[in-house]
C-alpha cells in the first residue's frame, strides 16, 4: 500500500468509486481509495439500480442527467459494462395536484434540456401495460434514466479511476484519522498508516462513524427498504422492449421489469430506522431479514394498481439498508472548521446522483470552488439543529414521504417547533401560521380569528390569498409588523475588522452609523452572498442575511480567514428583531425612542444603538417591502417587552401583522431579488444586478478580477421581474422561460403582487431580450401564459415611498 497519497477516498460503494474517478480525471493521479471489505459491500451491492433526472432542485436534475449521460463515457473507458437498461421512465397521477406536480417537472425540464410529455394514462399503458389504468388520471413520460447494475457501475468507475493512475485497496480499513499541523492527515489502517493532503468521507452506512473520527456527528441514518423480484409475467412475453420504469404516486409505488419478471419497490408511511445509535462494524454484503407481514398492505396497493404483478409469485425479496439525511438530498463538500475533510454521504439515489457528486467534490477539491450551486446538497445547510434527536424524526418523514409529492407551499411537521423565538406564543396566539427556517419557526401568515390558522397544501392559490392581500395593503397603507429573527446575524469586531471586512466583501464598507448592502462572492465571481452590513463602530459590525445560510456563511468567514485582531461570531441565537414597515412606522417608533427619526435627520441606511421603549436596541432604516420601514434588533431577553411595546404603540396606527408570504409579494412588487431563489453561487454581479453594489475600484478583495472581465465582457443574462398573465396559480420556480418554441432562461422565483393586482415572475433571460416589454411563454401547470418583463419596479418606480 502506498504511504501518501495526495487525497484518501473512505468507502468503495458506488459514490466512494465516482469522487475516485473524477478526481483522478481531473489530474489528482496520486489518490487511493480504502475499501475496508469488497468494494460495493454497504448498500451499494444489494440496490435497485433505478436512475433518473427528476428533483425538486433544478441543478441537482441536472447533476442527475450527468451522471446518466456518464456511465457510457466510464464503460468505454473502462471497458466494464455498466448493465444499462435506459428505457426511460413514467410517473403516475392518481389526483389533480399530482397531475399538477407532473405538469410543473415538465414545464422546469425544457429548459434542462430533458425529454418530458405529459402523455394519457392510454399512451402510458403502451410503455407498461401492467397498469391499471382505471387508478391513474395522467402520466409524464420522460426519456432519461432507466436502471443500470449496480456492481458493474462501481466496478467501471473504479477500472476508469486506475487506468487514470488511481490506486484502491480493499480490505483496509480506516481505522482513525489523526490530523497534523499543516492540516494534512494520518490515516490509519491495519496495514499501515497513509499521510494524506485531503480525506473524504464516503463511507455510506458508515459515514457516522467516520464523521466521529474527527469529533463531528452528521445527521445521517439508515431505513430499511423493501424490494420483491416476481417470477415471469405472462403479459411480458413477447414483447420486444422492456417495460419503463414506473412510479405511482398514489400507491407509493416503483416498478422496473426484471428479465422477464418485475422488481417492485415501496416506501411504507411507516418505516423503519436501522442501526439507530452505530452501525455494525461487521456488516458486509449482508441483507436484513424480511418483514412481509408489515409490508404486505403496501404492496397490495401495487398488486392492485398493477393488478399481472399479483397473479404470479415472488421469486425474491430484498431488504437492506441505506442511509438519508433529514431532507432526503445528499452532504457533500467541507465541513466548517475541519481543514481538508471533505464529505459524500446520505447519498439515497447513488445511481442517479452519484456521478454529479464525484464531479461537484472534485471541482471543489482543485479549485476550492464547486463551479455551480449545490446548496441544496451541500452538509453547510445544516446547523447544530441537525442534531440527532432531530435526525432521527426527520429521515422517517423523508422516508415516508419519497414518493408524495411536495407542494410548494407545504410545511412538514416532524421535529417541530424546535427553535423558538420569545414572541412565539404571541404570534401563534395571533394566527400564525408557521414555517421552519434552519430549524426556527417563522410566521408565514397569519389567519384572522375564526380562520383555521392551517393551509391545504396545492400548486394553486390556497385560502392564504386573500389573507395575504390584507397583510400586503396593510403595510402599504398604514404600518406591518414583521418577525426578522429568522435571518441570519453575526458581528464582526476587532481592529482589524474593516481591512478584512474590505477583502471578503465586494462592496464599499460603511462607515459608523450606516447600513450598506453587502454582495460577497466567490473567487470565480459569483454571489454567495447577499447581505447587509452595520457598522456601530469603527471595530464592530453586525452584518445580515439569509437564517437558512447561517453555516454555509460562516463557514464562507472561516475560510476567509480572519487575522488574530478580528473575530467572527455568529449572532443568530444572541440577536432577534422586528422589520417595522409602511408609511406610519416612523410615527410609531417615534413614539418609542428619543432620538429624532424625521427623514433628514435618520435617513435611509442609517444605523443607531438606542432605545426602542425598555429595550436596547439597534435600529436600522431599512426593509424589504419597498415602504418606509424600520428593523430593531435587541437580545432574546428583550423581545417579549419590545414586542409588546411595538403592539401597543402600533395598534392605534393600524398595525399588522405580516408573514413571509406577504413579504415575498412586496418585495417583487419593487423587484428585488432574495438571496438562494434568485441570487445564487450560479450567478454573476452582471447578471443579477448587483454589480451597482461592487467597488470596482477597491484594490483586492475575493472575486474582484473575475467581476472585472465580467464587467468588461458584459453580462451574458439578466435578471428581471416579469408581469405574468393572470390565473389560478403563480410560478413556483424553474419553470422554463420559452421564446418562439425553444428554453431561453428559466423562473427563479414568483409571488402574486397584491397591491398592483399581477402575477409576478422573477428569473433570468439572455442579456438581448432582457428588454422592456420582451414576451415570454411560461407554462405554468399545463397551461400557456405570456410573461411580460418589466425593467422598472412596478410599485413606486422612484422610490420616493421608500425615501419618505
Ligand atoms: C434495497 C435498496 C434498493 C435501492 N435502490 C436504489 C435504486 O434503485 N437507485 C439508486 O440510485 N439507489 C438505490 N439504493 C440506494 C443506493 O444503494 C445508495 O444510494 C448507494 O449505495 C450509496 O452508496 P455509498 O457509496 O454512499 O455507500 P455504501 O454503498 O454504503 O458504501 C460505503 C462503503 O464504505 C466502506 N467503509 C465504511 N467505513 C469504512 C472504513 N472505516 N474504512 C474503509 N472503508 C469503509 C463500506 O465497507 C462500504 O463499502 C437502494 C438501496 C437499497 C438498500
Amino acid at each position: 500500500m502506498k504511504s501518501s497519497a495526495r487525497a484518501v477516498v473512505i468507502g468503495g460503494g458506488v459514490v466512494g468509486a465516482s469522487v475516485l474517478y473524477h478526481l483522478a480525471k481531473i489530474g489528482w493521479r496520486d489518490v487511493l481509495l480504502l475499501e475496508k471489505s469488497e468494494l460495493t459491500s454497504g448498500s451499494t451491492w444489494h440496490a435497485a439500480g433505478g436512475m433518473h433526472t427528476f428533483n425538486g432542485e433544478a441543478n441537482i436534475s441536472r447533476l442527475q442527467k450527468y451522471t446518466i449521460d456518464l456511465y457510457r463515457e466510464i464503460e468505454a473507458l473502462s471497458g466494464q459494462s455498466c448493465g444499462l437498461h435506459p428505457n426511460g421512465g413514467l410517473m403516475l397521477a392518481a389526483t389533480p395536484g399530482e397531475l399538477d406536480s407532473l405538469r410543473l417537472i415538465c414545464s422546469r425540464s425544457r429548459y434542462l434540456g430533458m425529454e418530458t410529455e405529459m402523455i394519457s394514462i392510454e399512451r402510458a399503458l403502451d410503455f407498461n401495460p401492467l397498469i391499471d389504468p382505471g387508478y391513474f388520471i395522467g402520466a409524464l413520460w420522460r426519456a432519461d434514466g432507466g436502471h443500470c447494475d449496480p456492481s458493474g457501475t462501481t466496478q467501471a468507475y473504479i477500472k476508469a479511476a486506475r487506468l487514470l493512475g488511481a490506486s484502491v485497496e480493499r480490505f483496509t480499513r480506516v481505522e482513525s484519522l489523526l490530523q497534523r499541523h499543516d492540516g494534512s492527515w494520518d490515516v490509519a489502517t491495519p496495514a499501515g498508516t497513509v499521510h494524506a493532503e485531503h480525506v473524504i468521507n464516503c463511507a455510506g452506512l458508515w459515514a457516522r462513524e467516520v464523521g466521529r473520527m474527527v469529533g463531528i456527528e452528521l445527521p445521517v441514518l439508515a431505513m430499511e427498504h423493501h424490494y420483491l423480484l416476481t417470477e415471469d409475467i405472462p403479459e411480458l412475453s413477447g414483447r420486444e422492449r422492456e417495460i419503463v420504469n414506473t412510479t405511482d404516486y398514489a400507491g407509493e409505488i416503483y416498478l422496473r421489469q426484471e428479465r422477464r419478471g418485475a422488481l417492485i419497490g415501496t416506501y411504507e408511511p411507516n418505516g423503519v430506522v436501522w442501526a439507530p445509535l452505530s452501525t455494525p462494524d461487521d456488516f458486509s454484503m449482508q441483507l436484513l431479514p424480511e418483514d412481509f407481514e408489515r409490508l404486505a398492505p403496501y404492496f397490495e396497493v401495487g398488486f392492485k394498481h398493477f393488478p399481472a404483478l399479483g397473479r404470479v409469485g415472488i421469486r425474491k425479496a430484498v431488504n437492506g439498508p441505506f442511509t438519508f439525511a433529514p431532507d432526503g438530498n445528499p452532504l457533500v463538500g467541507p465541513v466548517r472548521g475541519l481543514r481538508n475533510y471533505w464529505v459524500a454521504c446520505a447519498v439515497m439515489a447513488g445511481f442517479s446522483q452519484g456521478g454529479g457528486i464525484g464531479l461537484i467534490l472534485s471541482r471543489w477539491m482543485a479549485e476550492g470552488d464547486p463551479g455551480q450551486d449545490v446548496i441544496s446538497m451541500d452538509v453547510a445547510r445544516f446547523g447544530a439543529f441537525a442534531t440527532p434527536r432531530y435526525t432521527a424524526l426527520k429521515v422517517p418523514e423523508n422516508y415516508s414521504r419519497r414518493f408524495r409529492l411536495a407542494y410548494p407551499n407545504e410545511e412538514l411537521p416532524a421535529a417541530r417547533p424546535l427553535r423558538r423565538s420569545p414572541v412565539y406564543d404571541r404570534l401563534k396566539a395571533a394566527g400564525a401560521v408557521m414555517g421552519a427556517n434552519f430549524g426556527l419557526e417563522h410566521a408565514l401568515w397569519f389567519a384572522p380569528a375564526g380562520m383555521p390558522p392551517a393551509e391545504t397544501p396545492t400548486y394553486r392559490r390556497s385560502e392564504a390569498f386573500p389573507v395575504v392581500r390584507e397583510e400586503c395593503q396593510a403595510v402599504r397603507r398604514a404600518v406591518g409588523i414583521y418577525e426578522t429573527t429568522n435571518y441570519g446575524k453575526y458581528e464582526v469586531v476587532g481592529r482589524g475588522a474593516r481591512a478584512w471586512l474590505d477583502r471578503v466583501f465586494a462592496c464599499r464598507i460603511p462607515r459608523p452609523g450606516r447600513l450598506g448592502l453587502a454582495p460577497m462572492l466567490s473567487a470565480a465571481g459569483r454571489i454567495v452572498g447577499d447581505l447587509s452590513m452595520a457598522c456601530l463602530a469603527e471595530d464592530r459590525f453586525v452584518i445580515f442575511g439569509s437564517g437558512f445560510a447561517e453555516e454555509f456563511h460562516l463557514r464562507w468567514f472561516s475560510l476567509a480567514g480572519a487575522p488574530a485582531d478580528v473575530h467572527v461570531r455568529s449572532a443568530s441565537s444572541t440577536l432577534a428583531g422586528f422589520a417595522i414597515a409602511g408609511p406610519r412606522s416612523r410615527e410609531l417608533l417615534q413614539r418609542l425612542t428619543r432620538i429624532d427619526l424625521s427623514a433628514t435627520a435618520f435617513r435611509l441606511f442609517q444605523v443607531a444603538e438606542t432605545a426602542v421603549g425598555f429595550a436596547p436596541a439597534i435600529l436600522v432604516r431599512a426593509g424589504f417591502t419597498g415602504e418606509l420601514g424600520y428593523e430593531v434588533w435587541t437580545t432574546p431577553d428583550y423581545l417579549l417587552t419590545l414586542y409588546d411595546e411595538l403592539w401597543e404603540a402600533g395598534r392605534p396606527l393600524g398595525l399588522t401583522h405580516f408573514g413571509a408570504r406577504a413579504l415575498s409579494s412586496l418585495r417583487l412588487e419593487k423587484g428585488y431579488g432574495s438571496f438562494n431563489k434568485d441570487f445564487r453561487p450560479d450567478y454573476t454581479p452582471g447578471e443579477t444586478g448587483l454589480d451597482r453594489l461592487v467597488d470596482f475600484d477597491k484594490p483586492d478583495f475575493t472575486g474582484r478580477a473575475a467581476a472585472l472581465a465580467e464587467r468588461a465582457a458584459g453580462a451574458k443574462r439578466h435578471f428581471v421581474v416579469m408581469e405574468v398573465a393572470d390565473a389560478d396559480a403563480e410560478v413556483v420556480g424553474f419553470e422554463s422561460l420559452m421564446k418562439d418554441g425553444a428554453a431561453v432562461g428559466y423562473v427563479t422565483s414568483g409571488a402574486y403582487g397584491h397591491c398592483i393586482g399581477k402575477s409576478l415572475a422573477a428569473g433570468y433571460v439572455p442579456t438581448g431580450l432582457a428588454r422592456e416589454g420582451a414576451r415570454f411563454d411560461i407554462d405554468i401547470l399545463g397551461t400557456i401564459r405570456t410573461a411580460t418583463v418589466r425593467l422598472e419596479p412596478l410599485y413606486d418606480r422612484q422610490g420616493q415611498r421608500l425615501r419618505s
